[in-house]
């Protein structure tokens, strides 16, 4: 595997592999990566010919008082991983290779999408992140993006993002993977003490909840799901408090007055804190009907 530190030695490489006329899948992440990120790699080396991986905790897409300093770190499982999924190259830029004239000027703000959900909760997050991922496409110069639908709102940032400046990449959203309980798999999942663990599941049983009433109702309001999801999460994570819960469209993520069977595609997603974790999930719905 080629690792690279160096944003100039990657750039020799690319011209290599242009050179070859060889295609490109490109996986960012934050590294502490576990089954979940290995499922974007394996992904991205089916349908390319080299798979490229970044592993770059982003300050520009932490809040002041968020865990940009104590998000778990380990270069060494990071490397070991990388290597085992295959990847081709990885690269391991420091925060002073991304930002070298420290906090950019220049910023990307996706409007509307991130209006709502973790944009609400974590003002100026998603514009961290939309300026980090363009600067990692400029840089790594890939054909297909692979993001995970665990972070749906991003995936909704980034493809509106690329849709509107006409970025020449494929967005490619794959889906979340869970342990055998349903937890989500997060780098985050660390954080939490054994009983926080023991309550986390109720996250996805309440999107199971959420999926049962709508098959069963699909009438049921957006306030209505809601309301129901929030009720079982605070009966079922009497440690957990929610930040949010919302049932929108999607992707463009607005508001839905009226029956939810009217919707062509909702997601209902929520974000739980359990002490110092803040854990997110959700799960898009197709309303077969109005295909
Ligand atoms: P992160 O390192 O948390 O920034 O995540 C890097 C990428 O991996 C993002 O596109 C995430 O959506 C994706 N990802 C994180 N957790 C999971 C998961 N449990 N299943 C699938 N993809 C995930």
């Amino acid at each position: 595997m080629n690792i690279f530190r160096k944003l100039d030695d990657y750039k020799s490489y690319l011209a290599k592999i242009r050179k070859e006329g060889r295609c490109i899948g490109f996986v960012p992440t934050m590294g502490y990566l576990h089954a979940g990120h290995v499922s974007l790699f394996e992904r991205a080396k089916q349908e390319n010919d080299i798979t490229v991986a970044s592993v770059f905790v982003n300050p520009l897409q932490f809040g002041p008082n968020e865990d940009f300093e104590r998000y778990p770190r380990d270069e060494a499982r990071d490397l070991a991983a990388l290597e085992k999924a295959g990847v081709d190259a990885a690269l391991f830029p420091s925060v002073e290779e991304m930002y070298p004239q420290g906090t950019p000027k220049t910023k990307v703000t996706v409007s509307g999408v991130t209006e709502r959900l973790c944009g609400a909760s974590r003002p100026g997050h998603f514009d961290g992140v939309a300026t980090v991922v363009m600067k990692l496409l400029q840089i790594v110069s890939p054909d297909r993006i692979y993001f995970g639908m665990k972070d749906a709102q991003q995936v909704a940032v980034i493809e509106r993002m690329v849709a509107d400046l006409n970025v020449p990449v494929t967005v490619v959203a794959c889906p979340t993977l869970r342990e055998a309980d349903g937890l989500a798999l997060s780098s985050r999942n660390v954080y939490l003490t054994p009983e926080e663990r023991a309550q986390a599941p109720a996250l996805y049983h309440a999107l199971e909840l959420a999926e049962e009433l709508f098959a069963a109702r699909p009438e049921i309001t957006a306030d209505e799901l809601q309301r129901a999801v929030e009720d079982q999460l605070r009966s079922q994570a009497p440690l957990g408090t929610i930040d949010y819960v919302d049932v929108l469209t999607f992707p463009d993520l607005e508001p839905i007055d009226g029956p939810l069977k009217q919707v062509q595609r909702f997601i209902v997603a929520m974000a739980v804190y359990f002490g110092k974790a803040r854990l997110i999930d959700n799960r898009v719905f197709d309303n077969p009907m109005l295909k």
